[in-house]
């Protein structure tokens, strides 16, 4: 197949704003399948949503079928593209269950009756799932289905994987990824489950932070003691453990673990000169959760700490007597809840390790600690000068008419690692989400404006990989 011309793209773009309605449409039709992946009861539901899907890909000329896990099925679907297509083999990632709609009763609307609203940005689609995750990778299949309508066929090789367990940690996906490994490699992870820096101003997500978290307890003696009797001779755990965590970050915030930094890449210039060009509001962004004063670590500005530096904060610190009054106790042992939000190329199992050095190391003597590492997450930084990177920069820039940037994320998104653990690929992250859509709360909405920019930058993005 010839690349398609620039003909071709202007009528498949054409194609998306014409059958905008009818893409909303069958997104409704999706976002009525109330597959919450939590609750048994929904359990026939995720399955008809996975069948809901498979089916719109075979109509499409996929061959699609669901693949069953211990858990909910994974939908999976392959299109070879055009005879000698010369592009990458292109991987897109969503999950079709969304999370539960606790507390009902705040939602305007029923949850599961998706209502188009008027709101300051034009049209938006209230509804479970809106955004998060139906609605943005229902885009990438109405910007196939342009294609296939107008655009002479499927342009690109494609594999597509639909997961049923997001929201519910993922733990049958790995496993899955690994035992399907060579049906479902690939040249490129793509997946829209992010966000925009604002409704103008779209972006690829290049960093995401990991994590480690670690609970810890600090024993002394063998029973809870006097403080009247003992205290004074006895160590206290308490005391020797608030002293330990009081040592975790210096007096700039560095944090004190050794060989933290080691794997943390610096902030290239480049990019602080675009974070800085955002104009962030500091001030208002504290001031909405009620503090002040900016914290963190010194010479790094608000967004770089939140996207590129790698943190460490007491999640929970508890021991000794804590009910009313006063109990004049030497507590036998103490515990702590600590989590490290990860960058660049930091390993949670080396954290771990870097954690229990630095305590042992200041560990008083008489003291025995035990650790548990509850989870963890390595941190993720896509290559920003790849060549598919620069690719969704120019086809965002082109959809918007004004530069995309690139973001970072403070939260993590598990199967990026696993692509590139399990199938070696680097992955796109493009995302049209907005910070108020309230993912996961009552109300959930996606603008229509991002809904039906979305479609067209899929559809400009499919262009670019036919070579186009
Ligand atoms: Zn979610």
């Amino acid at each position: 197949m010839p690349k398609p011309s620039s003909d071709t793209v202007a009528s498949v773009l054409q194609r998306v704003d014409a059958g905008l309605e009818q893409s909303r449409d069958r997104l409704f039709d999706l976002l009525r399948i109330p597959s919450i992946s939590a609750q048994p009861a929904h359990k026939a539901d995720c399955l008809r949503a996975a069948e809901w899907s498979r089916d719109q890909l075979l109509g499409l000329g996929f061959r699609a079928e669901l693949r069953p896990t211990p858990g909910h099925p994974v939908v999976v679907a392959h299109h070879d593209g055009p005879a000698g297509y010369a592009g990458p083999h292109v991987l897109f990632y969503g999950h079709y269950d969304v999370q539960p709609v606790d507390p009902v009763e705040l939602w305007h609307s029923p949850p599961f009756e998706p209502t188009l609203v008027d709101g300051p940005r034009g049209k938006r689609f209230v509804a479970r799932g809106a955004v998060d995750d139906k609605g943005q990778w229902m885009m990438f299949v109405e910007a196939l289905r342009a294609w296939h309508d107008v655009g002479g066929g499927i342009p690109a090789r494609i594999t597509i994987v639909l997961e049923g367990e997001e929201e519910v940690g993922s733990v049958n996906l790995e496993p899955f990824l690994r035992a399907n490994k060579d049906d479902l490699k690939a040249d490129l992870g793509l997946i829209s489950d992010t966000g925009m820096w604002d409704v103008h101003t779209p972006a690829i997500t290049t960093r995401l932070r990991g994590m480690a978290y670690i609970e810890l307890t600090l024993k002394a003696a063998k029973r809870d003691l006097h403080s009247g009797l003992y205290g004074g001779s006895a160590l206290n755990p308490i005391n020797a453990l608030a002293k330990i965590l009081g040592d975790l970050h210096d007096e700039n915030g560095r944090i004190q673990l050794p060989g933290f930094y080691d794997k943390v890449r610096p902030i290239t210039n480049a990019q602080r000169a675009q974070w800085d060009a955002l104009g962030f509001d500091e001030a208002a962004f504290l001031g909405d959760i009620g503090l002040t004063a900016p914290s963190g670590e010194r010479g790094y500005s608000a967004l770089e700490r939140l996207w590129a530096r790698p943190t460490a904060d007491v999640n929970g610190i508890w021991g000794g007597y804590t009910a009313a009054g006063s109990k004049t106790v030497i507590a036998a042992e103490a515990s702590a809840k600590v989590s490290f939000r990860l960058v660049s190329d930091q390993d949670p199992q080396e954290v771990f390790a870097q954690f229990q050095q630095f305590v042992n190391d200041r560990l008083p003597a008489g003291a025995i600690v035990t650790f548990d590492l509850h989870s963890g997450a390595p941190g993720m930084e896509v290559n920003s000068d790849s060549a598919w990177v620069k690719a969704a920069l120019d086809v965002l820039t082109d959809e918007y008419g004004k530069p995309a940037i690139l973001m970072g994320s403070g939260g993590s998104i598990p199967v990026v690692t696993s692509l590139r653990n399990v199938l070696g690929i680097d992955t796109l992250l493009m995302g049209f989400g907005l910070d108020d859509d309230q993912i996961h709360s009552p109300n959930e909405k996606f603008e229509q404006t991002c809904f039906h920019h979305g479609i067209r930058s899929h559809a400009r993005l499919l262009a670019k990989f036919a070579g186009a």
